[in-house]
């Protein structure tokens, strides 16, 4: 009985190693993954060239250019780099920038700090668990918040809600 756990458990083991090669890491893995030891190298494997540049490279997509932009089911978008859940589609807004808008994030999503790359003061966001670059947070948004993140499509995933 003992022999077969141990034979059931070496096998996981074996499995769950499998599973990490590859890209699509399921979610269970992806929250004991130790974001900030991965490599440049291992975002490079991990990301397109064009979320790369977003994500670790704090890259700003065109405008209007992200289809997410256009998306207006029932769902989450989370992070692109980790999949952390980021934002509900209940507090995402048409604020005409074109960017993909939202009044407020999910609890403990991101985190910010100031930027001044373009010589004017703006506060970055950051997924909290990869530090990933998702754009940037103004405070001219609606009610109730009067806050507007705007956010790259390219540092997002959209997971519809399951209608089951
Ligand atoms: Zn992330």
């Amino acid at each position: 009985m003992s022999h077969q756990r141990l034979t059931r458990g070496a096998f996981l083991e074996r499995a769950t190693c499998a599973v990490l090669a590859l890209s699509a890491v399921p979610r269970a893995a992806m929250a004991q993954t130790d974001w900030s030891k991965l490599s440049d190298d291992a975002w490079k494997k991990r990301l397109s060239p064009e979320r790369y540049a977003v994500l670790r490279e704090a890259d700003t997509e065109l405008a209007w250019s992200s289809p997410l932009e256009y998306e207006h089911r029932r769902g989450t978008y989370a992070c692109a780099g980790c999949d952390l859940a980021l934002f509900s589609s209940a507090t995402k807004f048409d604020s005409g920038t074109g960017w993909p808008s939202f009044y407020t994030t999910l609890p403990h999503a991101v985190k910010t700090r100031e930027d001044d790359s373009l010589g004017v003061p703006r506060t970055e966001v950051q997924c909290s668990r990869c530090e990933g670059h998702l754009g940037h947070v103004f405070d001219d948004g609606p009610p109730p918040t009067g806050l507007r993140y705007c956010i790259n499509g390219l540092a997002m995933t959209f997971h519809p809600k399951s209608l089951a």
